[in-house]
């Protein structure tokens, strides 16, 4: 079936950096391309997400002497988790995987691209102030229901669901059709976060049928 038109798939940073071998590698994250295609056939508004960063980005642990990757360093917006170089504009590691077979999508948002700021979410920076533009898009378009998937399930699919909700939209995370980083329990925290802001955990064939 083929969903309202008032239904939006948002399909988050499927890019090679981020399946097995690249530079942020989400464990088996490439399984989500299948499902992700499967779940865009049902949608006819489907946006995109890249993490599409300058290389002197400031989540980078190269860009911080002395500092490791999965190290926190405080900055002037909070917490950050420095992250292996990763989705650098125009890599091969920042391209959409080849196999992402969605060419119906209306839009893609390219997040982080402030070298001071990072932005797991689609909607917002990490400063939490600085909009991507995508809440303004999805509105004037008339959209009501955000589905989030993709990777990773507790940074940029969780942030970007959070901010979703947060925007008034009601909205559902795949759960089925997005895998974790999962560092230092940052799973189950993401689920507990989503579930008190009132966003549904769904499986990718309660979506494909309708039940959600
Ligand atoms: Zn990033």
């Amino acid at each position: 079936m083929m969903r309202s038109a008032d239904d939006v798939l948002l399909l988050i940073d499927l890019q090679y950096d981020f399946m097995p071998g690249g530079a942020l590698a989400v464990a088996r994250g490439d399984e989500v391309v299948p499902v992700a295609n499967r779940l865009a056939q049902g949608f006819a508004h489907v946006v995109l997400t890249q993490d599409w960063h300058p290389a002197a980005h400031v989540s980078f642990a190269a860009n911080h002497a002395g500092r490791k990757p999965f190290e926190t360093v405080a900055l002037p917006y909070g917490e950050q988790v420095l992250w292996p170089t990763h989705c650098v504009q125009g890599t091969q590691g920042a391209a959409l995987h080849r196999d992402l077979d969605v060419p119906h999508a209306r839009a893609v948002i390219r997040k982080g691209h402030h070298a001071e700021v990072d932005s797991y979410s689609a909607f917002l920076e990490a400063d939490r102030t600085t909009p991507t533009g995508l809440a303004g898009y999805l509105r004037e378009m008339g959209a009501k229901r955000v589905y989030c998937c993709g990777l990773a399930t507790d940074y940029c699919v969780a942030w970007s669901a959070l901010d979703a909700r947060a925007a008034g939209f009601e909205t559902v995370l795949i759960e089925d059709a997005s895998r974790a980083i999962d560092l230092n329990g940052s799973l189950a925290a993401a689920w507990a976060q989503l579930q008190a802001a009132g966003v549904t955990r769904a499986q990718s064939t309660d979506v494909l049928r309708g039940a959600l």
